[in-house]
């Protein structure tokens, strides 16, 4: 379908660096031609150190809103107005909109990473995420709003995980925060009901790496479920060894489709089609 942009035509985008693989455009221009906006979402590729500047110029420019990918949501927080107490306590923007006095952000991947996890029925007692990065900080905020009773960190670095537990102290969340180095986790499995993967292993291009072996996810308790937040492939080979112990699997893409839907809802005010925007997705990463 052709986009007809006239003098009237609003703009969205996403910031971030490199950009060109993003799959927000797509995603998001399915959305605003469904609902007949007029409106149109871009790729803005802003290098580190150009952040102010970007975003006093897409101010300037009347941009409404846009997305903020890596590596600029840390980067992005001492320029905006406002930034939401869920922002604040995860330490990451997403998602900025113009207010009259200047930009506010806020972030929607922790409400992108539960949103798949609601239908799971009862409490999940012990969460474990595997990986200390910027998709971490999300899944132990949204691990806290599901009310889980302990958030295990497991990684590679114990002067990194050191400071990502202390990153935590002064969070109103106050999550139930531990970590662990990865020779500590198989003795974490037997009893977790939530196993995250926010680490890249078997990200594409590297689709036959996992996190975890078949014999470690064999530990896990039957109701358990294997969580990787990677989106391509889907499934990954650590949701394929899950489903040969015949665990539940969540992949990535949802959280994708979940955090972009709120991001246009608190740009255009609307109830976001997001039946579409999961099709233009799955259409874009080859998944039917
Ligand atoms: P990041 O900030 O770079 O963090 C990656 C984490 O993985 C770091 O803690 C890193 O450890 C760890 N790691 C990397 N390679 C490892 C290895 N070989 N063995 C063990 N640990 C390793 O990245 P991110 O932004 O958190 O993103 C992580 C993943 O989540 C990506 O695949 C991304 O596509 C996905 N993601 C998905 C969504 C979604 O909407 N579905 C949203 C955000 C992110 P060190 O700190 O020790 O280097």
């Amino acid at each position: 379908m052709t986009v007809t942009v006239t003098g009237q035509t609003q703009v969205l985008g996403i910031i971030g660096h490199p950009i060109s693989h993003s799959l927000s455009p797509p995603m998001q221009n399915a959305a605003l031609r469904q609902l007949g906006w007029d409106g149109i979402y871009v790729p803005f590729a802003v290098q580190s150190g150009a952040v102010k500047t970007a975003l006093a110029g897409l101010w300037s420019l009347g941009v409404q809103g846009f997305n903020v990918t890596i590596p600029h949501k840390q980067a992005v927080m001492p320029l905006l107005t406002a930034v939401t107490p869920l922002a604040e306590a995860v330490g990451a923007v997403n998602t900025v909109w113009r207010q009259a006095t200047g930009w506010a952000g806020t972030n929607t991947d922790v409400l992108g990473f539960i949103a798949p996890l609601r239908d799971h029925g009862p409490t999940l007692q012990r969460a474990v995420i595997l990986g200390n990065g910027g998709a971490a900080r999300a899944a132990v905020a949204g691990c806290c709003e599901l009310a889980c009773e302990e958030i295990w960190v497991v990684g590679r670095d114990a002067q990194k995980l050191q400071i990502f537990a202390d990153s935590w102290q002064e969070s109103p969340l106050r999550p139930p925060l531990k970590v662990a180095q990865w020779d500590q986790l198989l003795d974490l499995l037997p009893s977790t009901d939530l196993l995250v993967n926010t680490t890249p292993l078997g990200m594409h291009p590297h689709t036959d790496q996992s996190p975890v072996d078949a014999a470690a996810l064999g530990l896990l308790p039957s109701t358990a479920i294997a969580y990787d937040l990677i989106y391509t492939p889907s499934p990954t080979r650590f949701l394929q060894l899950a489903a040969t112990q015949h665990l539940t699997t969540v992949d990535g893409v949802e959280m994708l489709v979940q955090q972009g839907a709120a991001a246009l809802e608190l740009w255009i005010q609307q109830t976001p089609p997001v039946d579409t925007m999961r099709q233009a997705l799955k259409t874009h990463l080859g998944l039917g």
